[in-house]
């Protein structure tokens, strides 16, 4: 799960039209953020299992990023880093921040659909939950699709941006997309578990930039 992530994130920032939509999505991506930097400090870890060119999913060690404490503790962060920068928005601000917090929550619910048991609760040894809806790749996908069109709707009308901003933002949506298929169905295992993190830390980063870019500037709405 990418695309639905950022999809969560659109939904959401149509609440706040006043806040850069990149950091609802830099909220909704968080938890990836933290568990690629920590895969790459040793400090979490995920094993390419034997079946991974027919299941496409890794197994994760993940509690300080996505378990269901870590999620909680996460959102309030966010809502308190929120609560700090958007002192502008006046009595609006309390409201930023609970968006905030709603988005990188988010997350963790939108994982805990996909991922198999394997989000703890609390710590690596607790109880761990997880839908597995990728087990049933084409309904998952069908889900991440439905959920992209749905964030794109709700984001986009009324939005206040450029038009052509607004193009470079669904067609980015869409890219974002056909990764996320193309890496639930055609990616090949990569080559280690650092090679993964690295990569996907430097596009989850990339992503909330281009976001950024696209969503900066004076809202005419
Ligand atoms: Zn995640």
């Amino acid at each position: 799960m990418f695309a639905g992530h950022v999809a969560a994130a659109l939904a959401i920032a149509r609440a706040e039209r006043r806040v850069n939509v990149g950091a609802f999505v830099g909220a909704a991506l968080l938890l990836d953020i933290a568990l690629w930097l920590f895969v790459l400090l040793g400090w979490e870890s995920l094993t390419i299992p034997a079946d991974f060119a027919s299941t496409h999913q890794p197994q994760f060690v993940f509690p300080y990023s996505h378990g269901l404490a870590a999620g909680l503790v996460w959102s309030c962060l966010a809502a308190a880093g929120a609560w700090a920068v958007y002192r502008r928005l006046g009595t609006a601000r309390a409201r930023a921040a609970v968006l905030m917090a709603a988005a990188v929550f988010s997350h963790w619910l939108l994982d805990a659909l996909v991922h198999r048991p394997e989000m703890p609760l609390l710590g690596a040894s607790s109880t761990a939950v997880g839908l597995a809806l990728a087990d049933n790749m084409p309904l998952a996908l069908a889900v991440e699709a439905a959920l992209v069109l749905v964030g794109m709707a709700l984001f986009i009308p009324g939005s206040g941006l450029p038009r052509d901003r607004l193009k470079a933002l669904a067609i980015l949506s869409l890219v974002i997309l056909a990764f996320s298929v193309a890496g639930m169905t055609l990616a090949p295992p990569p080559p280690s578990a650092f090679a993964m993190a690295a990569s996907s830390l430097l596009t989850v980063v990339v992503v909330c930039v281009f976001f950024a870019w696209l969503g900066r500037g004076p809202r005419s709405a």
